[in-house]
């Protein structure tokens, strides 16, 4: 079947709700035993059901069925965010004495935890240029155990040649963990690339509706094992009323994607023609960085992309982001609004250089009409003018 009719059917009809369509939330700590002999199966871990809410309910296994499906993996685990599923798969992977190569422009949040985190644990980090390729080999070590990628990047959107790198790492016996959230579970597909263990954050397109956050691990049989026994250690996991929400948002998922992504080339090519923009950073847009790789590794984009505007002064930024109507300012992406963000990489960034002189501007593009969109954007650049005038 194809995706969208997987995504219409997986997880539907329960025949213990005499029908109806949708698996009710099942919220839940206690799960009852039926007498001792199964309670002591399910404490040696030879239980096939759930035995405590933190350890999965009907909830949480009707998600994971059919985002593996979706996702074409042997499994998934649903976890309480798109950063805990970074952190339950790198902690599943890398004990002390390891070295992780990470990619530079990885999102902030997963920088962060290598910075805090893994590095009081005795994991050595090195971040890499995104657009490195196969010269990754002359930063791995003996201790590599871990080559981290995420493409396109956060904020800056080089695309990364993936194949290039899982080839050198699977030679050096390392393997790929893949931040693979913008390439949505219907554009790419990462296992054919060389990555080893997808993580997605479902707060984006599978959720749809900027109400919950929530991350996705996606892998094969060989790493089973490893992962689940890390995330049950780890905790996070997601609430029975997130995963009915996430399944809710499957059933639209792909037609708001391909609605989006529509939208979001017309805004793109519109922004690239403006005299105040420098670089449109959209890799779907043809003559954007990145763009070739996109067309040999990607069948579609999302709705996410940035801006680097020629240097402005910051008030006319302000008189921008400020006069409109229709962007929220504000974090997350892959909900139903439009939003932006300005962002600056000096601190997040030691391996690669933004190469632009003027600011970025982070947009999401939502399901608002694009002749609205566009006028608003107008808009704001006229007030922009007004102020440098000024
Ligand atoms: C949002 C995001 C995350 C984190 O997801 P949360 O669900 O917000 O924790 C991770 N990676 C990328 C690329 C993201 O955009």
């Amino acid at each position: 079947m194809k995706k969208e009719s997987l995504l219409a059917t997986l997880g539907c009809c329960d025949e213990r709700y005499e029908g109806v369509v949708n698996l009710p939330p099942h919220r839940a700590s206690t799960i009852l035993f039926n007498g001792l002999d199964e309670f002591e199966k399910a404490d040696s871990g030879q239980h096939p059901r759930a035995s405590y809410g933190r350890y999965g309910t009907p909830s949480t296994r009707s998600l994971e069925h059919a985002l593996a499906q979706i996702g074409d993996a042997d499994h998934a685990i649903v976890t309480s965010s798109g950063l805990s599923a970074i952190v339950t798969s790198l902690m599943a992977f890398l004990q002390a004495g390891d070295h992780l190569l990470m990619v530079d422009s990885t999102y902030a949040p997963s920088r962060r935890f290598c910075k805090n985190v893994l590095s009081r644990f005795g994991v050595e980090v090195t971040y890499y240029d995104p657009l490195i390729g196969s010269d990754i080999a002359k930063l791995m070590k003996d201790n590599t155990r871990v080559v981290f990628v995420e493409s396109p990047g956060s904020l800056t959107f080089e695309v990364q040649d993936i194949p290039a790198i899982a080839k050198v790492a699977h030679s050096k016996g390392a393997m790929v963990i893949g931040d693979m959230t913008w390439g949505t579970l219907l554009y790419q597909k990462p296992f054919d690339l060389g990555v080893d263990v997808i993580v997605h954050s479902a707060t984006k397109y599978i959720a749809g509706h900027s109400d919950l956050v929530m991350g996705l691990i996606l892998f094969n049989d060989a790493h089973h094992e490893n992962l689940v026994k890390t995330y049950r250690n780890m905790g996070a996991c997601p609430a029975a009323d997130n995963c009915y929400l996430a399944m809710r948002g499957l059933r639209t998922m792909a037609l708001r994607i391909k609605h989006q992504y529509e939208s979001t080339m017309k805004v793109a090519q519109w922004m690239k023609a403006r005299p105040e923009i420098e670089e449109v950073l959209y890799p779907a847009l043809p003559g954007s960085p990145g763009h070739e790789l996109w067309k040999r590794d990607f069948s579609g984009a999302c709705s996410l992309f940035a801006v680097a505007f020629k240097p402005i002064p910051h008030e006319a930024m302000r008189a921008f982001i400020d006069s409109l109507q229709l962007f929220g300012l504000g974090y997350s992406w892959g909900g139903f609004e439009s939003l932006m963000t300005t962002f600056k990489t000096d601190n997040i960034r030691s391996a690669s250089k933004w190469p632009y002189e003027g600011p970025g501007l982070r947009i999401h593009i939502g399901l608002e009409h694009t002749d609205d969109i566009i006028a608003d954007l107008e808009h704001g650049f006229k007030q922009m003018k007004k102020q440098k005038a000024a």
